[in-house]
């Protein structure tokens, strides 16, 4: 099948959260399935520096933005396994320091920066040759792909229009921008309505991804239930009730290849289930690298997270500020709201032989953590898939997490089943119930006989990409088949 992806980040040319390796790992396991496998993102600062094989693509975009026409060029590549990637060099707005912001601020000129990359989406899968069947949008940015495509195909007589498919990998997020901005879309005001991409008066242009996408994904099965609630549908669960029918949830995969505990650059050390030594050995070296004291006997606890207010972070910084009372360490990388780094900071420097704290963005540092940790912290508030967990199990570090979303579809509590055991989770979202929680982890932490018994359950437990990606194949073959026996011409 001809699949063209697009996503604002991909993995390893951008990235600031799971979206990243989620769309990276897809791309990269269609094509390998045989399917001819296109990616649309945006070529923002340091990609053509850093990735030497990039080719110039002979085709100029142009493309009106409200009144103004914008132009790009294009750049690609082919990765090993056959996923063609297309950059869209577009200077004015992605040569920048952030992709979304700087210092935990917005541009200004989000709304048009996406609204242009869904055009030039939208554009492309009109005009490659041979033209995707399929057209796959992830998040927000591209959220307006759809639309573009059905409008061109009802009013701009585009015949053979692909079929679309809207994954929402975190619904808090969703475009929500003045009314002001439609011009930008240059489409008719027909669509400015409750049943299209009107939301309160603005224009949302994730809903117009999920009024007129042909399918609807989640990713994970529980977040698929959790967004049609009035408590985490975010002002979008009536839309989503309604178009029910087209909605599936499915969970990420991990890409085993990227995160390995054998020849991986990142780590100090090797490791895995038949030689379980060096994992100490990440651990001694992890201590050495955030300052913290060589004790093999402590418990670690790993934290890597965006530090925004969905991850759990209010509750995590008052339930450590507890239990660091106790004789622990906790290592953590992260970036986002300052009062979060903030909280870290304050406690690093009241603890400064317990707590490791390094701000930023550091991919080696984020392998070590799940490699060196005993145990990894994911207090989410909401968690719609979650991949640090699974992450963490693969590398023998035992989640803590709270049962929501993703994190509730992938990780086993010994209450839910003692025999497959492999981490430990929470209901309330409170730090009583975090403490508790981490309390047992200590408990855990005491029992050699049982934390190996969990870690040889993480590490076997299997979240690979075959099985994700094949299901997101079958989502393929439900739109192609719908736009079959859909009268030709006539909208789906
Ligand atoms: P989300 O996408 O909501 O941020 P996930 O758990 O799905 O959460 O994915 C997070 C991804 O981003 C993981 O690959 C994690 O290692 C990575 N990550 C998050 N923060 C950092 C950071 N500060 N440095 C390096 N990697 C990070």
């Amino acid at each position: 099948m001809r699949i063209l992806l697009a996503s604002s980040e991909v993995y390893p040319y951008s990235k600031s959260g799971g979206l990243a390796d989620m769309v990276a790992a897809l791309g990269k396991f269609l094509a390998r399935a045989g399917h001819d496998v296109g990616l649309v993102t945006p070529l923002y600062r340091g990609i053509r520096e850093r990735f030497r094989l990039l080719q110039p693509f002979r085709y100029r975009l142009e493309v009106p933005l409200g009144h103004a026409t914008v132009s790009a060029t294009l750049w690609t590549t082919a990765a090993p396994d056959g996923l063609r990637l297309y950059f869209v060099d577009q200077p004015a707005f992605f040569q920048r320091r952030g992709l979304y912001g700087e210092d935990d601020v917005a541009y200004a000129d989000n709304a048009a920066r996406f609204i242009f990359l869904s055009k030039a989406v939208a554009h492309l899968a009109r005009h490659l040759t041979p033209p995707p069947e399929v057209v796959h949008v992830h998040d927000w940015h591209v959220g307006l792909v759809p639309l573009l495509i059905r409008d061109a195909a009802v009013r701009g007589g585009w015949r053979e229009a692909p079929g679309t498919c809207l994954t929402i990998h975190n619904l808090a997020y969703q475009g929500v921008y003045p009314r002001a901005i439609y011009e930008a879309t240059n489409l008719p005001w027909s669509y400015f309505t409750h049943e299209g991409l009107e939301f309160h008066g603005h224009v949302s242009l994730l809903k117009a991804g999920v009024a007129y996408a042909d399918a609807l994904t989640a990713v994970s099965p529980q977040y698929a239930q959790e967004i049609q609630t009035p408590e985490q549908g975010c002002g979008l669960d009536g839309l989503l009730r309604a178009r029910a029918g087209r909605l599936s949830g499915i969970l990420n995969g991990v890409d085993y290849e990227e995160w390995r505990t054998r020849n991986n650059p990142s780590l100090v050390h090797g490791y895995d289930l038949a030689d379980p030594d060096g994992k100490a050995a990440n651990k001694a070296a992890l201590q050495h690298e955030l300052g913290l004291p060589a004790r093999p006997e402590v418990p670690l606890f790993g934290i890597v997270s965006r530090l925004v207010d969905q991850k759990g972070i209010d509750i995590e910084l008052t339930a450590l500020t507890e239990l660091l009372a106790s004789d622990i360490q906790v290592a953590v990388l992260g970036a986002g709201q300052p009062e979060f780094e903030e909280g870290f900071l304050r406690l690093a420097d009241l603890h400064p032989e317990k707590v490791g704290v390094r701000l930023g963005y550091n991919h080696g540092l984020a392998h070590r953590i799940e490699a060196g940790s005993d145990f990894f912290l994911m207090p989410s508030k909401f968690e719609p898939c979650g991949l640090n967990q699974m992450y963490s199990l693969r590398y023998g570090t035992i989640p803590v997490v709270r049962a929501t979303g993703g994190l509730d579809d992938s990780v086993i509590d010994i209450r839910e089943d003692p025999a497959r055991a492999n981490g430990i989770k929470f209901h309330e979202y409170s730090s009583a119930a975090l403490a508790k929680a981490i309390r047992k982890a200590l408990a855990l932490h005491g029992d050699p006989e049982l934390v190996a018994h969990y870690r040889f359950n993480g590490m076997t437990a299997d979240f690979s990409w075959d099985r994700t990606a094949a299901e997101y194949v079958a989502v393929y073959e439900r739109i192609r088949r719908a736009a079959r026996e859909a009268v030709p011409g006539a909208t789906r």
